[in-house]
């Protein structure tokens, strides 16, 4: 994967500098609004405002677009905070919406005072029939016409806290007939008593997004505002309140698509109604796309920036197929966790011709891809586990495991052939009776004979338990927020999204200190959970597979 590349956004810029706009500078920011956990689409929107300001040597601030106080808590301030640094980025200034509460009321005034806002009576209910649709015109209030005078003076007693929720908003005053439902008089004040989390109770009335998005880019100095497509529709208003207002600065608003993702739903909304009926284990769970769910299930920040520019940044919607991301993460792991043998379903093999308590201890590799993580004993002992899946009973004709009179390597130690299979009075298999070939080690076979299969495998004497969680997709179907009317999005969730099982691992794993990341050989990724883990209880989070299991499931278009 590439190191930041070209898009249209820098083509943009490139424009604006080279006619000479804003003095040569560019300061973006990424405006959250802090009623959630920031998800992978943020992640997404992180990476292309801070990679801008680093290309151009600019500067980026965090604002957090706190102007719905009944949604809105510290607690996700702190969240998206933490997510930001942990991504690996420093904003140059920390700004709220609400630090410019009285600079946007005196904008308010200012608007009043020039004939183009007014306040409004009518109820939200009445505001949304008036506005019209989009192939019909709207109506005017009948308080359009209120004079200057009266207007602040409602407006002011609007802020006093004269007047019950919800029963004046003010307006601006723009055109009921524009094409552009947006630009119909829009909402730009509303009275809510919320407490606020940084203003307490010192406001009775809140700026709407709208109003205070562009005028705090303004402020800032913010010369491009990237925001999603979605806003595109806002942009002529975004244009209008900047005209009409004193403004220190004229900032431009840029539109990009938002990221999809398939499997997953990324709206913070959706998150939180999974977070609230308990479906997941709270925001951090790992099968969320929050970025601390993503974080928790042992992502690194190099996999998630290389994963965000690698799907680059377009104009045009389409959703990017979960494989993506995890391939991101496996490249990353690869050349970083360390290689362990862990068996997840386990069947004994009891391999004859070593003697019982007799110990060899074999040269195993930590890493193929760094020299530098060095080598680590295993021991092989006369009982072994390898993988339930590795052994049929019956083989078609190109299986290269286990099978009755077959023979295979165990990683790092010798050829075992299979001599005879034990079951239980069901006609379960239970044991594998086989010998091995001690001139087999080093992965050599003396007579040339070839030995495809190699198996994973652990001690059964030399190995521990541990709790390990399979995680998967939690949606079944690519498209979960594609449900026909009237039918509830989770019914798409996969029952299979969670497995609680337990590995037999090397016994050194015990040790494995949380947050760190392992590779079960031909397992999967697995990574020690920082949050329910203990010293010498390690508890083992699966990444992701090493291979895309749902590949062969899914039936491709192309
Ligand atoms: P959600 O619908 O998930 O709540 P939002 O757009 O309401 O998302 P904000 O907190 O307002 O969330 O978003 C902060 C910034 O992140 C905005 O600039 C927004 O455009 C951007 N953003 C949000 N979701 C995505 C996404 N899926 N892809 C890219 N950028 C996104
Ligand atoms: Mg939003």
């Amino acid at each position: 994967m590439s190191v930041e590349q070209h898009h249209f956004i820098h083509d943009e810029i490139a424009r604006d500098l080279a006619h000479g706009a804003n003095e040569g500078r560019v300061h973006t920011r990424f405006p959250p609004e802090p009623n959630g956990y920031l998800h992978i689409g943020h992640a997404k929107s992180i990476c292309v405002n801070f990679g801008l300001a680093k290309h151009y040597n600019g500067k980026c601030n965090l604002r957090f677009d706190d102007t719905n106080p009944s949604k809105e808590e510290q607690e996700y301030v702190d969240s998206i905070q933490a997510d930001v640094r942990w991504l690996g980025f420093e904003w140059d200034a920390l700004y709220y919406a609400s630090d410019f509460f009285e600079q946007l009321y005196q904008y308010g005034e200012h608007l009043i005072q020039h004939g183009n806002a007014y306040v409004c009576d009518l109820s939200v209910d009445q505001i949304s029939e008036y506005r019209g649709w989009l192939d019909r015109p709207g109506k005017e209030s009948p308080y359009r016409t209120r004079s200057v005078e009266e207007n602040l003076d409602l407006f002011r007693r609007m802020r006093a806290g004269e007047f019950a929720d919800g029963t004046k908003t003010l307006r601006a005053k723009i055109d009921m007939a524009s094409p552009n439902p947006n630009l119909r008089d829009p909402v730009l004040y509303r009275i809510m008593r919320a407490h606020h989390h940084r203003t307490g109770d010192a406001w009775c009335i809140y700026p709407m997004y709208d109003f205070a998005h562009g005028q705090c880019d303004a402020l800032e100095g913010i010369t491009h505002s990237i925001c999603t497509l979605e806003f595109e529709i806002h942009k002529p208003l975004y244009n209008w309140l900047i005209q009409n207002l004193p403004v220190p600065h004229h900032p431009r608003q840029i539109e990009m698509a938002r990221l999809q993702l398939t499997y997953t739903v990324l709206s913070k909304r959706k998150l939180l109604e999974l977070v609230k009926s308990g479906t997941v284990d709270g925001w951090d769970d790992p099968r969320m796309p929050t970025i601390s769910g993503i974080r928790r299930r042992g992502y690194t920040p190099e996999a998630l920036r290389a994963f965000c520019d690698h799907i680059g940044v377009a104009r045009a919607t389409s959703t990017i197929e979960r494989v993506v991301l995890e391939n991101a993460i496996r490249d990353d792991l690869n050349k970083r966790a360390t290689r362990t043998m862990a068996v997840l379903d386990p069947i004994k093999v009891t391999i004859e011709n070593i003697a019982a308590g007799h110990v060899e201890w074999l040269d195993a590799v930590n890493n193929p891809e760094d020299p530098s993580a060095g080598t680590r004993k295993i021991a092989l002992t006369r009982t072994v586990y390898i993988e339930r899946d590795d052994f049929r009973e019956e083989a078609p004709k190109k299986y290269f495991r286990l099978a009755p009179g077959k023979e295979v390597r165990l990683r790092y130690a010798y050829c075992i052939t299979c001599k005879e299979v034990k079951k239980d009075a069901e006609g379960r298999v239970v044991e594998l009776v086989c010998t091995y070939d001690p001139q087999t080690g080093h992965g050599q076979t003396p007579d040339g004979r070839k030995v495809k299969g190699i198996l994973h495998w652990v001690s059964a004497e030399q190995c521990v338990d541990v709790p390990v969680r399979l995680y998967d997709h939690l949606f079944a179907v690519e498209h979960p927020d594609d449900v026909p009317e009237g039918v509830d999005w989770k019914t798409n969730l996969n029952p299979q999204s969670l497995v609680v099982t337990s590995a037999k691992v090397e016994a050194s794993l015990q040790a494995a200190a949380a947050g760190t990341h392992w590779q079960f050989e031909r397992v999967g990724y697995f990574y020690v959970d920082p949050k329910d883990s203990r010293p010498q209880a390690p508890v083992f989070l699966r990444t992701t597979t090493l291979k895309d299991t749902w590949a062969k499931l899914e039936k491709r278009e192309d």
